[in-house]
């Protein structure tokens, strides 16, 4: 008998239907004499539904009412889950994240956990019942309702997980695992039995939305075991494992691709090639709040040069404005804003003892006619800035070259 902490993601709870489907499937487990904790998100597209209203009346709504607003979404499916599980027997009872006692941090809609209070999950759990908790909540020392971010139920479970010394953290969704790219994108893309929390890390940092990056850095910092796998299909799925000598042995250099079209760029042109100029231009972006990713300089020709760097899409509007008076006061050219950028990313703990690999995606794209616009690299991963409107193509053409394409269907 085991403890078992399963998270059950919005496609998987998008109808009633489907909730009692999420239904039977715990009862089985139950059945089998696990103890389990459950914890799900809203139904699917009710995040983005609550959202949209709070736009509808102001763009830039309060933080803490609007944490108020988009929690309500998992406190349906709570309780929508307990009853099909009371209409099959078993006693269940529903928690808001305020409820366990999930505190975070006070930074609304990102917020981040900071403890949790396991003694009501196992009060129930000894009284044999199954404890069904709100993703995505928690509560800050005041008492208000904080988030933690979209996509932030995997990091409930796993932090649930983690408090509880679950056996294992199980993130059931709408694909049967994490696959060598998005397979909604390349259909040939393969499921992975095994992948490195490293390798997660990169491929979760880098766009691949399956798993929420603070999941995967809870797991890895607290050696949760972590598997993905479909609600719908039955399957070993992925596990996301910290035994990186087994996995690299007979693995491809490059285990995964992931790709992010939330990015735009930044370019200011012909700037004075002087010390402190690209402080000068970053500065005033950090302090307005605004992330920068990847950046480039060039080396400078007849006195001046070129700095471009890329941020969330969101803010390249907020970029240029804050830029504006900056490029006036150093005396750049100009400065472009460029939404329609995309960046793809190889990621493999392989590409550490291989050469050669950087050349390879390059010859790839350029076979292809891909332009590639910004290059970085760390010691397991290759991102390139290239056109939004090739951004498939390459993916497509990345996951052959590295020879990741599953056999055709017989
Ligand atoms: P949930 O609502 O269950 O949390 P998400 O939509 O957040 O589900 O995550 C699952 C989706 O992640 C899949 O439908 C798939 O399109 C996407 N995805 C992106 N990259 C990958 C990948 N490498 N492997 C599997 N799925 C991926
Ligand atoms: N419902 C939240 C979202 O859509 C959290 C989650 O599903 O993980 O982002
Ligand atoms: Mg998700």
């Amino acid at each position: 008998m085991s403890l078992l902490v399963q998270k059950y993601g919005g496609t998987s709870v998008g109808t009633t239907e489907r909730i009692e489907a999420v239904a039977d499937k715990v009862a089985g487990f139950r059945q089998q004499g696990h103890d389990m904790v459950i914890v799900v998100s809203a139904m699917s597209g009710e995040t983005n539904r609550l959202i949209a209203l709070a736009k509808d009346i102001q763009e830039t709504p309060d933080p803490r009412e609007m944490d108020v607003l988009v929690s309500t979404g998992e406190q349906v499916t709570i309780a929508l889950l307990c009853m099909a599980l009371k209409k099959r027997g078993w006693d269940a009872r529903s928690y808001t994240g305020g409820q366990v006692r999930i505190l975070t941090d006070d930074s609304h809609t990102k917020a981040r956990i900071q403890e949790i209070d396991e003694a009501n999950m196992r009060a129930d759990l000894d009284a044999g019942r199954v404890v069904v908790v709100a993703g995505f909540q928690g509560v800050d020392a005041q008492g208000n309702i904080t988030t933690l971010g979209r996509g932030g139920s995997d990091t409930t479970g796993v932090a649930l997980a983690a408090a509880l010394k679950a056996d294992e953290c199980q993130i059931y969704t709408d694909v049967d695992g994490v696959y060598t790219t998005d397979p909604r994108v390349v259909d040939r893309a393969r499921r992975l039995e095994k992948i490195t929390f490293e390798e997660m890390l990169e491929m979760a940092s880098l766009g691949s939305k399956v798993l929420q990056i603070r999941a995967v850095e809870f797991a890895g910092k607290y050696n949760v075991p972590l598997r993905v796998l479909s609600s719908f299909k039955e399957g070993p799925g992925t596990l996301i494992t910290l035994d990186e000598e087994e996995n690299t042995m007979e693995q491809p250099v490059v285990s995964g691709i992931a790709f992010n079209r939330d990015e735009a760029k930044i370019t200011l042109a012909g700037i004075p090639d002087l010390p402190g100029i690209a402080s000068k231009i970053l500065a005033p972006v950090g302090e307005a709040n605004i992330e920068v990713d990847v950046i480039v300089q060039n080396v400078g020709a007849d006195n001046t040069t070129d700095l471009t760097f890329t941020v969330n899409r969101g803010d390249m509007n907020k970029t240029v404005d804050v830029l504006s008076a900056v490029a006036k006061e150093i005396g750049a050219r100009e400065v472009t804003g460029d939404d329609a950028i995309a960046k793809v990313s190889i990621v493999g703990v392989g590409m550490r003892s291989h050469a050669g690999v950087a050349s390879t995606m390059f010859s790839a794209l350029a076979a292809e006619g891909i332009n590639i616009q910004m290059i970085t690299t760390s010691e397991i991963k290759i991102s390139v800035i290239i056109s939004e409107k090739y951004l498939e193509l390459a993916v497509r053409t990345l996951h052959s070259a590295f020879g990741l394409d599953a056999e055709p269907a017989a």
